[in-house]
């Protein structure tokens, strides 16, 4: 099978969450089990360019139509992580893409509806004909439309696409010009069963035309395929996704266990494994000096994510004073583009500076992440809503305890201790229903209480986390039978 995947994301070199987690470890696994995998990106200015290999340059003069002109693109290619990557960069007075950041300009669509475009002439000029075209997010919600609508008529045939969602939330809302600028007449597009937004009449959405052009649409867990069609949680796109069912799929997301694995982490001073779990104590301690925290009895409690309202920030605030007020400690790393939060934040950064049991790192910090999960105890994640989040089952990989909200892919894979439906050795961790900080507390309380209490239990549950294989093994195989339904 051979597939390129269009994404405005992939980790290590252009991550902002976990949709960049998602295509490197989706792609290793398809990889290592012998397909062919390419993967176009935007050249991005604020990339890791440290951890692409051998980067040079591989066509030049890409004319790319826009509006009414052509920007000339030079296109490059790098190994990320042994990943075959082409960056399109593209020459024009819009600097698309050395803006300093991914995403957060007033022309994001158009940003990314160029890109759409350019990633398409780039296929077609250089003659690639993948079985399958893996789009991602609203970014490239325009790929599938281009690709049937003109691409095809200028050979592309062959190819077939699969489009993931990774959050409906954000779903690339814009004016009529932006058909008009990658070459598609409005008139004919702007019906209810094509892109025009279920709600806003005059708006484009980007990626309701995805998942309307595309040939099988997947999101990232099956609570949540089951959420954004029958509940609020689909922002408008409920509908749409109704009509088109029968080629929609939950498929819970992997992590890849090359880059989360506490048994080969080069991030964290002392591996360990199921066996020999203890080592993990020595990370707790190694993190606690890393962070001048003080070495006590105490259990450490993390939250590592976007500050965003979607993460539950509100509640996060609260777990920290929860968390101070019970006896225990409590590190946040995280970071926000929006100003508010991110202001709230420091606030609270400079008011608990001295507490000895505390630690609030407001950034991106991807060694932190590693050494925070190892170190960890507990991990607490009250979000409003979560297509998927990963950052449950990475700590899981690392015995760190997730206290989640009954919601979305955290629904999917934490089942609660004490209430879950499934034998003891399969419950894993502490869930709450109702996002208010009396369900937040009664999840926080029982898990502290049995740290202390019964560590023996704690440690079973620890383990048992351990246990569960939520890498991309089985999860790719869900895509690749996806691949090979809509080939067929
Ligand atoms: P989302 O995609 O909604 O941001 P996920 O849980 O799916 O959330 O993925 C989050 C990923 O980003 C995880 O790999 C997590 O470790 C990482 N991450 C989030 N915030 C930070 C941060 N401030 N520093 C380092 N890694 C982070």
């Amino acid at each position: 099978m051979y597939t390129v995947m269009v994404t405005p994301e992939c980790a290590p070199v252009a991550k902002v969450g976990g949709l960049g987690d998602v295509v490197q470890g989706l792609s290793h696994e398809l990889a290592i089990r012998g397909n062919a995998v390419e993967i176009i990106l935007p050249k991005y200015d604020c990339m890791r360019y440290d951890r692409i290999h051998d980067l040079h340059k591989v066509y030049s003069d890409l004319w790319v139509p826009f509006y009414d002109q052509h920007f000339r693109c030079d296109v490059y290619f790098g190994f990320a992580d042994n990943l075959k990557c082409f960056f399109i960069e593209p020459h024009s007075y819009k600097n698309f893409f050395h803006r300093g950041v991914f995403y957060g300009h007033h022309d994001d669509p158009e940003r990314f509806a160029f890109f759409s475009r350019a990633a398409l002439e780039f296929m077609l000029k250089t003659n690639r004909h993948p079985d399958i075209i893996h789009c991602h997010d609203w970014q490239t919600g325009l790929v599938p439309v281009l690709l049937f609508e003109m691409y095809k008529h200028l050979g592309m045939t062959h190819p077939r696409v699969c489009y993931t969602l990774h959050n409906v939330r954000h779903q690339g809302l814009t004016g009529e010009f932006i058909l008009r600028q990658v070459g598609l007449e409005p008139s004919q597009y702007m019906t209810h069963d094509r892109l025009r937004d279920n709600f806003n009449h005059r708006a484009v959405n980007l990626m309701k035309g995805g998942i309307v052009f595309s040939n099988f649409v997947t999101t990232v867990s099956p609570r949540y395929a089951e959420e954004i069609k029958n509940t609020g949680l689909g922002y408008g796109l409920q509908h749409t996704l109704l009509v088109h069912s029968a080629k929609f799929r939950g498929i819970l997301n992997g992590i890849d266990y090359n880059v989360w694995n506490p048994e080969i982490d080069r991030y964290i001073a002392y591996p360990y494994s199921p066996t020999n779990i203890d080592h993990k104590y020595r990370n707790k301690e190694a993190l606690r000096n890393r962070l001048w925290l003080k070495q006590d009895f105490k259990p450490l409690i993390a939250a590592i994510g976007r500050l965003d309202n979607q993460k539950g920030v509100e509640l996060i605030r609260h777990a920290i004073f929860y968390t101070l007020a019970n006896r225990g400690q409590f590190v946040l790393l995280g970071s926000s583009p929006d100003p508010n939060i991110s202001r709230d934040f420091w606030n609270l950064k400079h008011h608990l500076n001295d507490n000895p049991d505390c630690h609030l790192e407001i950034s991106y910090n991807e060694e932190l992440a590693h050494l925070i999960y190892a170190g960890a105890d507990m991990i607490v994640i009250p979000s409003t809503f979560e297509p998927c989040g990963l950052t449950q089952m990475i700590a899981m990989k690392y015995g760190t305890v997730p206290i989640v909200r009954n919601t979305g892919g955290l629904a999917d894979t934490v089942f609660d201790a004490d209430y879950a439906h499934r034998p003891y050795h399969e419950r894993n961790g502490y869930v709450f229903n109702d996002y208010d900080r009396n369900g937040l507390e009664s999840a926080m309380h029982r898990a502290v209480g049995l740290w202390y209490w019964f560590p023996q239990y704690f440690r079973e549950l620890m383990i048992n986390g351990m246990r569960y294989d939520y890498s991309w093994n089985y999860q790719a195989q869900h895509y690749l039978n996806v691949y090979d339904y809509i080939k067929e």
